[in-house]
């Protein structure tokens, strides 16, 4: 399985000359299995790039949504693939007693947000509510779970052989509590992510930042921090960087995050920033850095 970050921006985009080498395209992540099946985790505005690298495919691609944020779907209009006449495309994402999956994305993709409706769109769309705790796409079994953010929100587990990556990219896995003052069982997504080869998670925050943020869904460095190393990750990317946040505040937010890494015992290799391009493959077995 191989993975390669198209967002990591949270929020909202954030481009300019400040936020170049981390970039400012939000929420979108490609995995690619091991018999070539392309899976797409969320539509931020980092898909657009996303879909105008893709060849044409013979098979589905497949897009799971953690949720339905606008940071999450937004792409989803400028994907390429949508406009190619034939093209299989299966949307997953969370679901909801108030409307079906299609009818809530549909609300972003119809007027007088957006020129086309999604009925219009040549290829061929199909919506699934992840409301299966577990199905398999290819070779891949896939594992769906509530966590805590605003609203209806899943993290996602992909395990291919022996590697696995778990993506909870708006979390809150305390919500005010410290984690490390919870048992296990109380934190949120920890069975999802338990010894994952590779965790994709919410940084959003610094600890001071958090303060004034307390339940707006996100995580400071502290529940990241704590959160990786009790659920085992092997690999650990940060993920969902404040629009605020420039490359170079990043560069400071990385190293104090290496500094207290290695204090609970984690090697420096194991953790880095997501940053839009970035990939990592991820060997059977195995997990190797870029
Ligand atoms: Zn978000
Ligand atoms: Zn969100």
């Amino acid at each position: 399985m191989r993975m390669k970050v198209w967002g990591a921006r949270g929020s909202v985009p954030a481009p300019g000359p400040e936020t170049m080498r981390y970039g400012g395209n939000t929420s979108c992540v490609e995995l690619t299995l091991s018999d070539g099946s392309l899976l797409i985790l969320d539509a931020g505005t980092g898909i657009r790039n996303l879909g105008l690298a893709l060849p044409q495919v013979e098979r589905p691609i497949h897009i799971l949504l953690t949720h339905l944020h606008l940071d999450h779907i937004q792409g989803l209009m400028f994907f390429a693939p949508a406009f190619r006449p034939g093209a299989e495309i299966v949307i997953w994402g969370p679901p909801s007693p108030e409307a079906s999956l299609c009818d809530r994305v549909a609300r972003y993709i119809s007027a007088p947000l957006a020129p086309v409706e999604v009925r219009e769109l040549p290829s061929i769309v199909s919506f699934r509510e992840a409301d299966a705790v577990e199905w398999e796409i290819g070779p891949a079994r896939i594992q769906a779970q509530a966590v805590n953010h605003r609203g209806q929100t899943l993290g996602y587990r992909i395990e291919d052989g022996e590697a696995s990556v778990c993506y909870i990219p708006d979390h809150e896995p305390g919500l005010g509590t410290p984690l490390s003052e919870l048992d296990d069982d109380w934190i949120s997504g920890f069975e999802l992510a338990r010894d994952a080869s590779l965790l994709i998670h919410d940084c959003q925050y610094t600890d001071v930042e958090y303060q004034s943020h307390v339940g707006w869904g996100h995580s400071p460095m502290s529940d990241a921090l704590i959160f990786a190393r009790r659920t085992g990750a092997e690999q650990l990317l940060l993920f969902h960087h404040d629009p605020l946040h420039s490359d170079d505040f990043l560069d400071g937010f990385r190293q104090e995050f290496l500094a207290r890494w290695q204090e609970l015992g984690g090697a420096g290799e194991q953790v880095d920033m997501a940053s839009e391009r970035r990939e990592i493959a991820l060997a059977p077995g195995a997990t190797q850095p870029a």
